[in-house]
């Protein structure tokens, strides 16, 4: 299977969500159970692990050290990332393949649905 570029969100997708406003809170955010675990099996499998966040640069220090602390395995971190609101969702336009996964409160295995053809095309086994 080809390598993959994994971007992957923090707040609310690897550890609670903590929004830009209560950044204090970053360095005592609590991991999702499991997610470790599949992150790393992805970085152990040779894939680029990049995590792409809304938190801001100036707290990418924090960011960094809290994802070392907590056994992270991971190439980069990108802050910055555009905020998206309840009412809004992210599209991504690219000339390269693009796979998405919407975190729904669970980490599992990953798994591929072929017949997807637009929306969807990866999905956290249940
Ligand atoms: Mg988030």
């Amino acid at each position: 299977m080809k390598k993959r570029v994994y971007l992957i969100d923090i707040d609310g997708t690897v550890c609670d969500d903590i929004k830009n406003e209560d950044s204090h809170l970053y360095p005592i955010a609590k991991p999702y159970e499991g997610s470790k675990e599949e992150i790393n099996k992805l970085y152990d499998e040779g894939n680029k692990i990049v995590f792409f966040t809304a938190r801001e640069h100036k707290d990418k220090g924090t960011t960094l050290a809290w994802l070392w602390r907590h056994g992270f395995k991971f190439h980069d971190l990108i802050t910055d990332k555009p905020r998206c609101s309840e009412d809004e969702e992210y599209v991504w336009i690219d000339n390269k393949p693009i796979r998405g996964i919407t975190y729904k409160g669970e980490w599992g295995p990953i798994v591929e649905n072929k017949n997807q053809e637009v929306e969807t095309l990866l999905n956290f086994k249940k």
